[in-house]
């Protein structure tokens, strides 16, 4: 599943290589057939992401919402893209680039009111340069349920999937199963710079490197993170335990977080 690291690296390269230019818009699948054709010929304004959700904004006024969802892709290519187009949602093409979405969990032109309307819903997005973490550790020090799920919860944090996750709850030594309002404020700070500083680095890199950002001596092509599907902690050697929280697995040292 895409983090929100993969939303913002999105938006940024649309930004580059879209925005500004009259875009061909098309849908090869034919599941956006109407709204690719309303759109085609426009020119993309800005594309923006809010944790994990992209919006792209069109200078006719459409607004155009992508969630990937589980699946979902969304492929840059300098043009002409070769790759078979029959399971691409919408292809937006510009003189010199190929955008190819697939598999997205949603796909859908909305109005402004609904754009704002699904921002209201989310969380602080800690890849934003305006997010602000307060409303973020107000929600989790009011409640019971596991850092470990609200982590997850979009409406409290957007953009953090699962390994994120794993990783910054072992590197603050905060076992998932603690109760939100036994988090200390100061543990809540680490978390956000650390989820910040770790995702920013996934946007520049293009991918999840947590390891191998801190301590890249250590880290290798088997040995890329520190507790998430590892056998066992890479810092105290103790089994990692593995569990469910929020419906995904979730991976943690019995030793290392308390
Ligand atoms: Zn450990």
């Amino acid at each position: 599943m895409a983090e929100g690291h993969t939303i913002h690296r999105i938006a940024r390269d649309h930004n580059r290589w879209l925005a500004g230019r009259a875009l061909r818009a098309s849908s090869p699948q034919g599941r956006f057939r109407a709204e690719a054709a309303r759109l085609d010929g426009d020119t993309l304004e800005r594309a923006e992401a809010y944790g994990k959700n992209l919006f792209h904004v069109w200078r006719g006024g459409a607004i155009c919402h992508v969630h990937l969802g589980m699946a979902g892709r969304f492929t840059l290519a300098k043009a002409p893209a070769r790759s078979a187009t029959d399971q691409v949602r919408l292809r937006l093409e510009s003189a010199g680039h190929v955008a190819e979405l697939r598999g997205p969990m949603r796909c859908a032109l909305i109005t402004e009111k609904q754009r704002r309307g699904i921002i209201a819903k989310l969380g602080p997005d800690v890849l934003r340069d305006d997010a602000d973490p307060n409303p973020a550790w107000e929600r989790i020090r009011r409640t019971r349920k596991a850092v470990g799920a609200l982590l997850l919860d979009q409406g409290v944090i957007a953009g953090v999937g699962n390994i994120y996750r794993c990783e910054a709850l072992f590197l603050t030594g905060v076992a998932p199963e603690r109760p939100g309002d036994a988090l200390q404020r100061e543990e809540f700070d680490a978390l956000w710079v650390l989820l910040r500083r770790l995702m920013r680095i996934g946007v520049r890199r293009n991918r999840i490197l947590t390891l191998a950002a801190l301590e890249p001596e250590r880290a290798s092509h088997d040995f890329r993170f520190y507790v998430y599907k590892r056998p066992a902690c890479l810092r105290c050697g103790h089994s990692v335990r593995v569990s469910t929280l929020a419906g995904r697995t979730v991976y943690a040292c019995p030793e290392c977080q308390r």
